[in-house]
């Protein structure tokens, strides 16, 4: 998101609001120079199904073996179990699952606009198994960015790993005007030790210098294909110029179309105006290609054999098919910030608040957009392509974290396994980041990044909310299934739950200050 970015010239000067930096890491134990966590159920993040129980040993921060230790439903047998050694640390883990560290591949860490604290943010996404993100540019800049990467590296916040994809033009000496402004500034980013590169569109002379530079330089870059410039660079153009990743959906369909070069703008659009922005763009689907037809498998059968990567981030566009379920999700009360809120409400000014005139004209036409590009996604993913999990929280009523787990649901709505969805918000992602070495599955020699829950996650992604999912027990009494229980990262086991509770003070304390709370906006009041 970050309308501010989408005018291409206009970051060069653009000065950035900065929110408070994570204080010193004050949570979580370890790591031991031994950790096993017993008798675990497995739910690896390559596709392969459950198994356990396993013992699962870690050294420091990296794992060492993964042990069958005995039979479903059976005492397991000592002898078959991986030995405590002194200075050891074990945690009884029968009954529950684990799963490789989660990977939010699109991770804004918050902005003014929201006024979310770093700590706000990171805990949300670790109280939700978000071990890793990647930050495709965020309003505090590319040294902010770095400053917190570095500190999480080290453990000495509480925090994911951080991969920083700087705004295209971010910070840049000059106006990019040239191929070679272009170039240098690509060389630049890479040389202050960002990850990649994240575009919104840009003249293709620019972008096509830009993205070969990158490449060149072994960097990854994404781009979210802004309507200002779609119509002269759309995702083929980026994906054959060597761009890794693409965001959202913009630029698809746009790829896609046959009968019309320019999506279908009535005369009065104006891209300022959200409602405008928005309504337009779920009827842009049904512009392009039908599914299976000709060009359609002409142009995904080309981005697959490009390897390119593609982060739906379904969830940020939900509200725009049922605004009221948006609004009224339950964790709003106890763990949205009353300053996030208030950057959510109707507005014609906030990103993402364009809720000038939207109603059932508009949400009817989005679920048919979803129809389609759920169809081209799971497609994708069906034909051998690597779709990723990405959230773009901090944005049209999606808050850290929860909207990640609403990510994975709507994966499984566009046709995905629960496996295939797990497999994309693990493997897929690390594959993506290029760090598949150190993450994206419970495998010895990789980092010691693992989710544990108390609950099946295969039966019902909603356990993995921080929330939880409504059980009823036999005797009739109303309860809550799953949260994650614990969070793994580098070795260190972070109580998710305890994290929450952090959160839900933050928001307590914000209230208290402010005398904010919930409303109906326009609502009498009496
Ligand atoms: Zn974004």
């Amino acid at each position: 998101m970050r309308i501010a970015f989408l005018i291409f010239f206009s970051f060069a000067f653009y000065s950035f609001a900065q929110i408070p930096k994570a204080p010193p890491r004050s949570e979580g134990d370890g790591p031991w120079p031994q950790f096993i966590i017993r008798g675990v159920t497995l739910i690896n993040g390559n596709g392969a199904p459950p198994i356990g129980p396993v013992d699962i040993v870690i050294e420091n921060n990296r794992i060492l073996s993964v042990n069958n230790v005995g039979s479903p439903g059976m005492p397991v047998n000592p002898d078959r179990r991986p030995k405590l050694k002194q200075g050891g640390k074990e945690l009884n883990c029968e009954g529950m699952y684990a799963l490789p560290g989660f990977i939010d591949m699109h991770g804004h860490i918050g902005g003014k606009e929201q006024g979310t604290p770093a700590e706000y943010v990171f805990k949300l996404w670790m109280a939700h198994g978000i071990t890793t993100i990647r930050d495709p540019s965020t309003g505090n800049g590319l040294d902010w960015v770095l400053d917190q990467k570095r500190k999480s590296e080290k453990d000495s916040i509480s925090a994911p790993r951080i991969f920083a994809y700087t705004a295209f033009g971010m910070g840049a000496k000059q106006p990019v005007t040239t191929p070679q402004h272009a170039i240098d500034w690509v060389r630049e980013n890479a040389k202050k030790g960002a990850d990649g590169i994240k575009f919104f569109g840009a003249p293709p002379a620019i972008m096509d210098a830009a993205i070969r530079e990158n490449k060149k330089l072994g960097l990854r870059s994404t781009c979210h294909h802004a309507q200002m410039n779609v119509a002269g660079w759309n995702v083929l153009n980026s994906a054959r110029a060597g761009m890794t990743s693409m965001e959202h959906w913009y630029g698809l369909p746009e790829a896609l179309f046959t009968n019309r070069t320019v999506q279908n703008y009535p005369p009065d659009y104006n891209y300022a105006n959200e409602q405008h922005r928005f309504e337009e763009a779920g009827r842009l689907w049904k512009q392009a290609a039908p599914p299976n037809s000709d060009h359609w498998n002409k142009v995904m059968n080309e981005l697959l054999s490009l390897d390119f990567t593609l982060d739906p981030t379904f969830n940020i566009y939900d509200a725009n098919r049922d605004l009221q379920r948006a609004r009224r999700a339950e964790w709003h009360e106890d763990y949205t910030l009353p300053s996030l809120w208030k950057f959510y409400e109707p507005s014609r000014q906030s990103h993402g608040s364009y809720w000038i005139n939207w109603g059932t004209e508009q949400e009817i036409a989005w679920k048919e957009n979803y129809r389609l590009w759920m169809e081209f996604i799971n497609q994708y993913k069906n034909r051998g392509g690597r779709i990723t999990a990405g959230s773009d929280n901090g944005y049209i009523y999606q808050t850290y974290g929860f909207g990640y787990i609403r990510e994975l649901e709507l994966l499984r709505e566009a046709g995905f396994h629960p496996l295939e969805v797990i497999r994309s918000a693990t493997l897929h992602g690390a594959q993506a980041l290029g760090a598949e070495k150190d993450l994206g599955t419970v495998e010895p020699g990789k980092f010691a990044d693992i989710v544990i829950v108390d609950a099946n996650p295969l039966e019902n992604l909603q356990v993995l909310y921080g929330t939880g999912a409504i059980r009823l027990t036999a005797d009739n009494k109303i309860t809550r299934a799953g949260g994650v229980k614990y969070t793994i990262k580098n070795g260190i086991v972070y109580d998710a739950k305890k994290l929450l509770a952090d959160v839900k003070k933050m928001v307590d304390e914000e209230k208290k200050k402010t005398g904010w709370k919930l409303v109906q906006p326009g609502m009498p009041e009496f």
